[in-house]
């Protein structure tokens, strides 16, 4: 598999859900092995910047990147977009101190990097591979990651809501289901906490037009739930952006109970903290994509014998 970047230069405006002001992001095509590259505007210029876990400063209302005096909001939408299209390399220039939250789901940015279109280039692709298995729990609510061809999550949340309760998605990583089944989904908050919010001064973005909002009882948007397992499938594209903090995709399965952007973070560092024990760089070249199709042959044979 090759590395990939976007085709052309695209740029959208929306509003940011802190700041509640227009925001101008514009995406560009990037040479191979750049990855993904904020270019962001301070006092001091033009600065550059990797997502690491390690510059996860905030992850209240959601997962902020801070480098000096640089920071960056509301990224996990737009990570988890560029890495489950598959693209490896691009640049993104942020004209203010958020990713604007458009809807609350990543539709609009996967739509957008469709427009831009996806072009593959000459390098093979990078991933970390798991070598064995790593869990992280805090409080009763845990990640856990094995060894594993390709990305798997199995997420489960409980929540003591009678439109939410216990939910659980299993998600096989594709360009197309993510599209299909997760860039959809909205983020939630409930009224009294975006009340609390408001009177703060924070959120000043968030209506029903940017998110799904429940009382104590009903989801309170006319036009309802767009899956009726909305919550979990946007806590996994939460968690999709939440490990994109890192220099390559990781091809691992995860199962996870009920964390949210501060866990996915801890997780990620404690894991990047000890990458040389867990880690290992693979590049996807068709060489291992024969020795997948011949071990998929083999138990497949494998399991005619046995019948
Ligand atoms: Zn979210």
């Amino acid at each position: 598999m090759k590395q990939k970047t976007i085709k052309k230069a695209v740029h959208y405006t929306g509003i940011g859900l802190h700041s509640g002001s227009q925001i101008k992001v514009e995406f560009s095509p990037a040479k191979e092995n750049t990855g993904i590259v904020f270019s962001l505007h301070g006092e001091h210029g033009n600065v550059f910047i990797k997502p690491d876990a390690a510059m996860v400063s905030d992850t209240m209302l959601a997962t902020t990147l801070e480098c000096d005096e640089y920071s960056i909001a509301t990224v996990e939408h737009l990570l988890a977009t560029i890495r489950s299209l598959d693209v490896d390399n691009i640049t993104i220039t942020v004209h203010g101190k958020e990713i604007p939250i458009m809807d609350g789901s990543a539709a609009p940015l996967a739509y957008l990097l469709r427009e831009a279109g996806i072009q593959k280039q000459a390098k093979n692709k990078k991933v970390y591979r798991l070598k064995k298995a790593f869990r992280f729990e805090l409080d009763g609510k845990y990640i856990e990651a094995k060894p594993n061809d390709g990305l798997v999550i199995d997420y489960t949340i409980d929540f003591a809501h009678p439109c939410i309760g216990k939910q659980q998605y299993l998600y096989e990583a594709s360009p197309a289901a993510f599209e299909k089944d997760i860039a959809k989904a909205r983020t939630f908050g409930f009224l009294e906490q975006v009340e609390h919010l408001r009177s703060n001064g924070l959120a000043l973005g968030g209506s029903l037009e940017t998110a799904i909002v429940l009382d104590k009882f009903a989801v309170l948007n006319a036009e309802g739930l767009r899956y009726k397992d909305e919550f979990v499938r946007h806590k996994i594209l939460d968690f999709l952006g939440d490990i994109a903090v890192s220099a390559y995709p990781i091809h691992a399965k995860f199962t996870v109970f009920a964390s949210g952007h501060h866990i996915n973070n801890l997780f990620m560092r404690a894991l990047l903290e000890n990458a040389d024990e867990y880690l290992e760089v693979v590049e996807l070249n068709d060489e291992r994509i024969n020795v997948n199709a011949k071990k998929q042959q083999k138990n497949f044979a494998g399991n005619l014998a046995s019948i």
